[in-house]
């Protein structure tokens, strides 16, 4: 079959390799849609990241690279393991796609299990991926859709999960105001679980063409140019002079955790969803006398079957974020390259390992 794989930085091959054994416990999914994530791009321009590199396999999955990518991927059943019971061919299925140690407990009082030791991600650190035609998922790491949910839309179900544990690590609750730094892919998303929980929010971006994004996708009240207005200021005008309740940093960027700082009330919640590369600069002082709690966030744990039923009760529609579809041949050139060169018009683009779906409007 035809996978994309990572040899290393800049190294991403389009191959034909052997599909991967069923063993008892897991299920075969023909991928549908499989979309591009900032982390790939990270892997490619600066990586290996996550990727095991050569000569250094993952603890947990034995593997190195090459590896298959991709991990934000939806698909339908094809062939179902011994004892697998509870799923049969030709279900629609997305993927929560973790590598974590046998020892760990991930049943459904699980809380940590996305922190445990070595924890990785299907598509990254071995256990194939969905940038290919099909791959071999564990049946815990599976979840079921309702087929009447469109695949490309599903797709995008897993970095929605990552926005939506962002918002519940926040305890953001309905009826009040949210301040989203940054409308990039998570950005957006988490604007988009927040609206859909019933909160004012309000989006904090440079880019013309993203602030419309979130504007015509109707996930924002409204959306600030920080370059135009101060957004501590218009925060603050819409808040009764309080400050926003929550806010979200999904930038990396300093300014706008320093806008974050300011904009929030006093015992306000910062949750920081993007990953950082260097160290912040801290207003502890800040932090202090307004009683604020800055939090992290990372991955999701247990949060699929929320995701998958907010998805299916029609209250988030995640098509507006699905910008252009290519064919796994052209996911250098077409995907990654827009993605690093003209990120301002890209939200998601979404790679049909087999083809399917290509012709389709
Ligand atoms: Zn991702």
């Amino acid at each position: 079959m035809k996978a994309a794989r990572y040899y290393d930085n800049h190294d991403i091959r389009i191959e034909d390799i052997p599909e991967q054994k069923l063993e008892p416990g897991t299920v075969r999914i023909d991928v549908a849609w499989c979309g591009i994530c900032g982390t790939d791009l990270h892997e490619y321009l600066d990586g290996p990241i996550f990727c095991p590199p050569k000569g250094h396999p993952h603890p947990i999955s034995g593997e190195e690279s090459p590896v298959t990518l991709g991990h934000e991927f939806s698909g339908v059943i094809s062939e179902v393991g011994e004892g697998v019971d509870d799923l049969k061919v030709g279900d629609h299925v997305v993927v929560e796609p973790y590598i974590v140690g046998d020892d760990v407990y991930t049943g459904p009082e699980s809380k940590d299990y996305h922190l445990s030791k070595d924890m990785n991600f299907i598509g990254l650190a071995g256990r194939g991926g969905g940038l290919s035609e099909n791959i071999v998922v564990r049946r815990r790491w599976v979840h079921k859709i309702d087929s009447k949910l469109p695949l490309d839309e599903a797709a995008l179900i897993e970095p929605l999960s990552v926005a939506y544990h962002a918002v519940e690590r926040s305890g953001a609750k309905e009826g009040q105001t949210a301040l989203v730094g940054g409308a990039g892919p998570i950005g957006l998303l988490t604007a988009t679980v927040l609206h859909a929980l019933g909160l004012k929010v309000y989006i904090s971006e440079l880019s013309p063409l993203r602030r419309q994004k979130a504007l015509d996708a109707g996930v924002v009240d409204e959306a600030f140019n920080p370059a135009e207005v101060d957004v501590v200021e218009e925060v603050r005008k819409r808040t009764d002079g309080k400050g926003a309740d929550v806010a979200f940093e999904c930038t990396s960027v300093q300014v706008v955790f320093d806008t974050l700082m300011d904009a929030v009330r006093p015992t306000g919640v910062i949750v920081v969803v993007s990953i950082w590369g260097r160290k912040a600069q801290f207003d502890m002082h800040k932090l202090v006398m307004k009683e604020l709690d800055v939090r992290g966030t990372i991955g999701y744990v247990n949060t699929h079957p929320k995701t998958i039923a907010l998805v299916e009760s029609g209250k988030v529609d995640l098509k507006p974020f699905i910008t252009k579809k290519i064919a796994l041949e052209h996911l250098v050139d077409e995907g990654f390259d827009t993605l690093i060169n003209h990120n301002e018009t890209a939200v998601k683009i979404l790679v049909s390992p087999s083809g399917k779906g290509l012709d389709e409007k």
